[in-house]
């Protein structure tokens, strides 16, 4: 089986969807994998270091018609679906749910498309997780890019002249990213304090040295592991639990999302116009709508004092590593989908049942 790996296209991306180690793993399987020329330039591969480990490099268009699996990270574009013929396989993310169109334009070219981001949560499917392992280096880059923007240095440090106390950082959000910015903030010495509206969260949340905000009364109900949208009642006691925080933190990070919903509102404006002179947001939910109400995608906003930087890019900043994690999911998705080099289509089986949206033209999924 031919598998082509495709250069990102979307403006800004700088990862790539296999990394030249996963490419020798696919080949020792007996896979034949075909790279687009300077796919990985952006996250310091190249191409002879593909080659090494037993890749073809090639054009765009000789993927497209050589491959039969085509993998990506982004969706799918009209430009890619140009050159998408009836036997092609695609892997990528598809947020099929808010894109239709592509959904339905993929099918209409008669192929059949697997969504990353379609990944069941369940602990066997851990492994192929691309949204896990995406969202896990952003919660460390957002404290690193935090520390950037910030006028103040995390830890206590105790110098001739003088004693500089700890920064203090709050977390809303304790799921992937949120936990990996509470380790990240720790390590780096700051006070870190943390809230969820999943109340099994707290003891992760202290486990890494965080101080849990609780807010009283949550009776809020979680579904599968994963939050459901939170009443107005729960947004009111938040506020009111956490703003003491809010208004005394250096560096505030927003994680919260709830699946296939806009994300939530945590921190309005007049919120905001209460914090410290100097603070920054940093909103990795910004994509989403954001969880802060002035953010905006890929801007920094200044709002009497506080900049408030709204940043769907904090995985592709550290492309080479966010490469490497995603090739191994993919790796992972693909040793799962297949057997004897052949797609085994097992429909019962839940993995490959939630990922596939479109089966030979056939839209399977809204
Ligand atoms: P997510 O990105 O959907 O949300 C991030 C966090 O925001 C969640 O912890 C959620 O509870 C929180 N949140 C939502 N609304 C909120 C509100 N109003 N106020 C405060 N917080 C709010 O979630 P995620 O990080 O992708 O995953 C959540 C959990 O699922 C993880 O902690 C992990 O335990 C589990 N998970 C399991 C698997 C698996 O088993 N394959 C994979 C990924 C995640």
């Amino acid at each position: 089986m031919k598998i082509g790996i495709l250069k990102e296209t979307h403006k800004g991306e700088k990862r790539v969807s296999l990394s030249p180690f996963i490419t020798k793993q696919l080949v020792e399987k007996g896979f034949e994998v075909l790279v687009e020329k300077g796919a990985g330039t952006n996250s310091s591969y190249k191409d002879s270091d593909y080659e090494g480990y037993g890749a073809e490099i090639v054009s765009r268009e000789a993927v497209f018609e050589a491959a039969q699996v085509l993998i990506k990270i982004n969706p799918f574009d009209e430009q890619d679906l140009k050159l998408v013929h009836k036997r092609h396989i695609l892997m990528s993310q598809l947020f099929h749910k808010s894109s239709p169109e592509l959904i339905k334009a993929i099918a209409e070219k008669g192929a059949s498309a697997f969504s990353m981001d379609a990944m069941p949560r369940i602990s066997r499917a851990q492994d192929m997780d691309v949204l896990s392992s995406q969202n896990n280096l952003a919660g460390y880059k957002a404290v690193i890019l935090g520390a950037y923007e910030m006028t103040k240095i995390f830890p206590l440090m105790m110098t001739a002249a003088g004693t500089i106390t700890p920064s203090r950082v709050l977390i809303y959000g304790v799921g992937v990213a949120g936990l990996q910015a509470i380790a990240t903030a720790k390590r780096l010495g700051a006070v870190v304090e943390a809230t969820d509206i999943r109340l099994e969260t707290k003891e992760q949340a202290e486990s890494l040295g965080a101080k849990f905000i609780s807010v009283e009364n949550n009776t809020e109900e979680s579904e599968g592991g994963y939050a459901k949208e939170a009443s107005s009642d729960y947004a009111e006691r938040q506020k009111e639990a956490v703003n003491k925080s809010l208004f005394q933190a250096d560096l505030v990070i927003t994680t919260a999302n709830v699946p296939g919903k806009k994300a939530p509102l945590l921190i309005t404006e007049d919120q905001v116009r209460h914090m410290k002179n100097g603070a920054v947001i940093i909103d990795l939910a910004a994509n989403q709508g954001g969880n802060c109400e002035v953010s905006k995608l890929n801007e920094t906003i200044n709002v009497n004092g506080v900049k408030v930087i709204g940043t769907s890019v904090a995985p592709e900043s550290v492309s080479t590593n966010a490469s490497e994690l995603y090739a191994k999911n993919i790796y992972n998705f693909i040793m799962h989908l297949t057997e004897d080099l052949n797609f085994k289509w097992d429909l019962e089986e839940e993995i490959t049942n939630e990922t596939l949206i479109v089966q030979d033209g056939i839209q399977r999924k809204n």
